[in-house]
């Protein structure tokens, strides 16, 4: 009986080491695994089980810094997939510091409910078990002063694999694989340089001929490029990159064709998700625009600007590629001249309904200036920027004001020509900057 009894704890632990699918990588000598440590089961295309990780500035003090309107993804990727139900142990081995890593359950802005996308998780130092609430990809987040804090993350058990493709180091033929093989989880992980890219397995599967390397280069590009026109260059702390990475997520939810939010931007599922796999279409005004939205600084972001400056940086992805700029390739100028030839007294800027049309302003003033025009403001604005709460009125002073210094011009005209409304307040100021006005009229101005 004792004997049977002993041969079926046996058979439990074989069955539940086979279960655990997942490769274990412990050291004997550390007093904060347990020991001594089973067989490892390897995976076909194996995985990091173990991640030894500094902390980061979080995702808020960044979009604070940057003056932003949306979180940036403050996480990186494991490649492992969580099960609802399922008994996750995760071991936290502090190097220094006294700020703990979070695991995140979910991928955000995966579904039509954002505060369920995701379940948070703090480690503490040694084992820690955890009853996961809801399927998804697993994240690390670690946040704190940068690089002040350092802890070794390991997956114990209850974790299942997920397709994690890694630029540089995944060939097609493990993609494919891990895309055919690691079936516990619904959705596919591509990450490289500042770009996490998350689709359904299924997604992945059906563009697996596309060229995975291009797609993330891409989309790096895009990212990089976007930077650069904000004036992210390193020259100073307050100038520096940002310092996180930019997720990209196939959305289940309906009422979105695409959209930009907290911690990423996201695709439909039906209609968008193509951009999150085919290099080609990944450089499109789309993801463009939805990554522009996460560069946005609020100063000068008064009310139905959103849809607006958002294109400057479609507009400079789209020079730094030599295609046609959007304005003329969307036949927005004769709009633009009508709009302008109206008398002044009946012209109202915020009134105008096509945001192209709105864009055209801002447009002008990079056809006058140059986009470092826009890269100065971008500095100027993280330098200056205006505290929380502030009005209409004052991001307009702030934007008209930066223009006129930036510029070395007097602007009124052109703002007056605009139907910029209720900054009368505003052109006293510029007066006082006592800057010259412009030799020509740069309402005229066209791509
Ligand atoms: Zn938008």
């Amino acid at each position: 009986m004792k004997k049977n009894f002993i041969y079926f704890l046996f058979l439990l632990a074989l069955i539940s080491c086979k279960d655990s699918s997942f490769d274990r990588i412990i050291p004997e000598d550390d007093d904060e695994f347990p020991a001594p440590a089973p067989p490892p089961t390897p995976l076909p295309y194996p995985l990091d089980s173990a991640f030894q990780l500094k902390s980061i500035t979080s995702a808020e003090a960044e979009r604070i810094r940057l003056n932003q309107n949306f979180t940036s993804s403050d996480f990186i990727p494991t490649g492992w997939f969580a099960e609802e139900g399922s008994d996750l142990v995760v071991n936290l081995k502090r190097l220094s510091g006294d700020y703990y890593p979070v695991l995140i359950i979910g991928t955000y802005n995966r579904t039509a409910n954002p505060d369920a996308d995701v379940k948070t998780y703090t480690l503490t130092p040694g084992n820690n078990s955890i009853k996961v609430e809801k399927s998804g990809l697993v994240y690390i987040r670690y946040n704190g002063e940068l690089d002040k804090n350092e802890s070794i993350v390991k997956f114990v058990s209850g974790v299942k694999p997920a397709p994690f493709y890694r630029a540089g180091k995944t060939s097609k033929e493990d993609w494919k694989g891990m895309l055919n093989s690691y079936t516990s989880s619904p959705d596919a992980v591509l990450f490289g340089g500042k770009m996490i890219i998350v689709v359904s397995r299924r997604t992945a599967l059906d563009n697996i001929a596309e060229d995975q390397e291009l797609l993330l280069k891409t989309a790096n590009n895009i990212w990089e490029w976007e930077e650069d026109f904000a004036g992210l260059d390193n020259s100073s702390a307050l100038h520096t990159r940002n310092l996180h990475n930019h997720l990209m997520t196939e959305s289940n939810n309906p009422e979105y064709y695409m959209a930009a939010f907290h911690y990423g931007t996201f695709y439909n599922a039906s209609f968008a998700a193509h951009m999150l796999v085919k290099p080609k279409d990944i450089n499109s005004w789309g993801p463009w625009h939805e990554i522009g939205h996460h560069h946005q600084q609020a100063s000068y972001l008064w009310t139905d600007l959103m849809e607006v400056t958002v294109n400057l940086y479609s507009l400079y992805v789209q020079e730094k590629l030599g295609r046609e700029p959007e304005l003329k390739a969307r036949g927005t100028w004769p709009s633009v001249v009508s709009y302008l030839a109206l008398p002044t007294p009946s012209k109202n800027f915020d009134g105008i309904e096509d945001p192209f049309v709105k864009l055209a302003m801002f447009r002008q003033l990079w056809l006058a200036f140059g986009s470092d025009f826009y890269t100065q403001l971008h500095k100027e604005t993280r330098e200056k920027k205006l505290a929380n709460g502030a009005t209409d009125l004052q991001k307009k002073e702030f934007f008209m004001l930066r223009a006129c210094e930036i510029s070395g011009s007097n602007l009124t005209n052109f703002f007056q020509k605009w139907g910029m409304t209720g900054v009368s307040t505003v052109y006293p100021k510029i007066t006082a900057l006592g800057l010259p006005i412009p030799t020509s009229d740069l309402t005229k101005l066209q791509d």
